[in-house]
């Protein structure tokens, strides 16, 4: 997924320098950057892609297992779950993902990935964590290196879970349909962070109470057409005509249809037609991505998406039984909701812990985050919330300000956060909320 935040907050990189005010964990975590850090570029040197993080799973999962959570692997093909009950309480569940993707890396870091994949098209790739996923990793060990250091302080059980293929918005939903809720305790509350390319300094915190990420639908359409000469216009129907209707048209789907309070897209990002100047081809392919927030609002852009394809092709003159073909790839990833009441209660403990100035409400975006299946799989049960963190080094973020560079995006070859920072602020927080949802009762 990706992200990007309008305004600038680079100014706010003097005050985060003055640190929040040091508390236990911290210091623990000052003791275990050393080794996070290792853990970290071992990661990022050696990524795996959706659903092949076999090695990625088995070495986290000894980290696991030696830190003395029951630990079971191969849940969801590759992903992991490590529980560790510790008296009467909540359920919590922590999350992280560990895929890489198909990107060949050009940050120049000493411990750039050198891996190489050859895909199911036949184009050799190199792999990289271009998503930052393996902070993401680094992170959780922290967090469960200081809940199982500080076990005195919570009272419950603890789930922590590495989700493979996020990349591809199925890995979660892997999971759960492997038994996830119900051969495993099913959370009550449910946390994630991701990093982030953000015009904000590293290790600051971002967070969207409600709908944060978007529905993604890809949605193929198939316009069939009369083919023949190209000097014969008359005796065909033009699919690339049709098809180029059928686009123009789509636009209004959105700017007609939809409410403007209503954010949607629809973008056609493939249209591939004919094999020669002067043929008409009798097939016109069209790959869209569409996304959205609520279920109506998906309903609503998918049925007129069928409405317009289907109503060009008529203008056209086809035939019923030369109706454009529309699928829909099931399963889609659905949209996150960070339930609100909890989100806010989450960053009010943010903002004690790491300062007002370090932690602030960021706007939705249209990516997409399969973590937004561990709440649909239970929305009466289980509040989630996933969180930002800014991984954008300091020199990026000057060359922002002084002359307009554009920050790479998450998924960039050229995407090298300040893992110390994501990973540090990660792994407290994700510790400390743990901590505030599951406090140790008072003896
Ligand atoms: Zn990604
Ligand atoms: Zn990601």
């Amino acid at each position: 997924m990706t992200k990007s935040i309008p305004t600038s907050f680079a100014a706010l990189a003097m005050l985060i320098a003055a640190p929040a005010q040091a508390n236990e964990l911290r210091d623990d975590l000052a003791a275990d950057m050393p080794g996070l850090m290792e853990l970290y570029r071992d990661l990022h040197a050696n990524p795996e892609l959706s659903f092949e993080e076999h090695e990625t799973a088995a070495k986290l999962a000894a980290r696991m297992r030696d830190l003395g959570f029951e630990v079971t692997e191969k849940v969801g093909r590759t992903g992991v779950v490590s529980v560790m009950r510790n008296g009467d309480g909540p359920t919590v569940l922590l999350r992280a993902d560990m895929d890489g993707l198909p990107v060949v890396e050009q940050t120049g870091l000493p411990y750039a990935s050198k891996q190489t994949t050859t895909t199911e098209n036949g184009v050799t790739t190199g792999i990289m964590h271009a998503c930052g996923h393996d902070t993401h990793m680094a992170g959780f060990i922290g967090a469960a290196q200081l809940l199982v250091d500080h076990k005195d302080k919570w009272q419950g059980t603890l789930v922590m879970v590495l989700q493979p293929a996020e990349e591809v918005g199925l890995g979660a939903l892997a999971m759960l349909e492997d038994g996830l809720y119900s051969d495993f305790p099913k959370p009550d509350y449910a946390l994630a962070f991701h990093d982030a390319a953000a015009p904000a300094p590293a290790g600051t915190i971002g967070y969207t109470p409600g709908y944060a990420l978007a529905n993604v639908d890809s949605v193929d359409i198939t316009v069939k057409g009369i083919g023949g000469h190209g000097a014969y216009p008359h005796t065909t129907v033009d699919p690339v005509v049709l098809a180029s209707a059928i686009v123009m048209k789509l636009q209004t789907v959105v700017s007609r249809n939809s409410s403007p309070l209503d954010p949607a897209v629809i973008t056609v990002g493939s249209f591939h037609a004919g094999a020669k100047h002067n043929i008409i081809s009798d097939e016109a392919k069209l790959q869209l991505t569409v996304r959205s927030y609520s279920d109506a609002s998906r309903q609503q852009l998918l049925d007129g998406i069928r409405r317009v394809a289907r109503g060009e092709a008529i203008t056209a003159g086809l035939p019923e039984n030369m109706m454009p073909e529309i699928t829909v790839e099931d399963p889609y990833t659905p949209s996150t909701f960070n339930d609100p009441g909890f989100t806010e209660a989450i960053a009010a403990g943010f903002k004690q812990r790491f300062g007002d100035e370090r932690v602030m409400e960021w706007p939705a975006v249209m990516g997409g985050e399969d973590f937004s299946q561990f709440r649909r799989a239970a929305p009466d049960d289980v509040q989630s919330m996933i969180f930002w963190i800014s991984g954008t080094p300091q020199p990026m973020l000057e060359a922002l300000e002084r002359d307009g560079t554009p920050l790479p995006s998450l998924h960039s070859p050229f995407w090298a956060p300040d893992a110390e920072k994501v990973i540090a602020t990660g792994a407290e927080a994700l510790a400390g909320a743990a901590i505030e949802l599951m406090p140790a009762a008072e003896d």
